[in-house]
């Protein structure tokens, strides 16, 4: 069983909005500050498009949104992972979509973004959390590997994107997109219950 996509992205437009500060915040550090803008954003737009469009398949709708409508780097690539959730759900009806659209979707991203584990980006809490779900991890040992692959991001350098021009300032600070990743397999914990 897949606990309702549509609960898991409702929650997680709450979890982003609860967290805009900090996301914000650590983008301002190692960005152009835009990160908790562009989730937030993202999300409201997803709510907003679930509401008109009830009947058809949340994550389809929510990857259109960020393929399409939202902006910097991690726009698009979260909107492939939920691309590859949607392809996940509609290959297996009524089975758990996580394992295999994680994985995929992790494919995706670094197909598209060439990021390494390491590099201080959200992959780094994508890879835990795509070991974790295909070793049979249940919603909440697969939300904390995502956070504690993102938390692992602060003792790191940043080789991919905008973070890499500015050094060691970053440093001792969690990558915003990598946290931002994270909010959503920990809103899947809370939508389990
Ligand atoms: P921008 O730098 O264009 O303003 P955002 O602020 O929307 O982008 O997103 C920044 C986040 O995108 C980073 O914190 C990082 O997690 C992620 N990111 C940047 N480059 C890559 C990449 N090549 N692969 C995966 N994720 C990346
Ligand atoms: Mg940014
Ligand atoms: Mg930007």
């Amino acid at each position: 069983m897949t606990t309702d996509p549509s609960l898991v992205l409702r929650t997680y437009a709450d979890a982003a909005h609860t967290a805009y500060e900090t996301l914000t915040a650590l983008d301002q550090l190692s960005g152009d500050g835009d990160f908790g803008d562009n989730l937030c954003e993202g999300l409201d737009r997803v709510t907003g498009a679930l509401d008109t469009h009830p009947d058809e398949p949340p994550f389809a709708v929510a990857a259109a949104v960020f393929l399409d409508e939202v902006g910097g780097t991690s726009g698009p690539l979260i909107g492939l992972l939920f691309q590859e959730l949607a392809r996940a759900h509609a290959a297996a009806p009524g089975q758990d979509a996580w394992p295999t659209g994680i994985h995929e979707g992790l494919a995706a991203i670094q197909r598209v973004g060439e990021a390494e584990p390491g590099d201080r980006t959200m992959v780094d809490a994508l890879v835990p959390a795509r070991d974790a779900l295909r070793s049979g991890a249940g919603t909440r040992e697969t939300a904390q590997a995502a956070l504690g692959g993102a938390r692992s991001t602060a003792a790191l350098r940043a080789r991919r994107g905008r973070a890499s021009y500015v050094g060691e300032r970053a440093v001792g600070h969690p990558d915003p997109g990598a946290l931002g990743v994270a909010l959503l397999f920990w809103s899947r914990a809370r939508a389990d219950g």
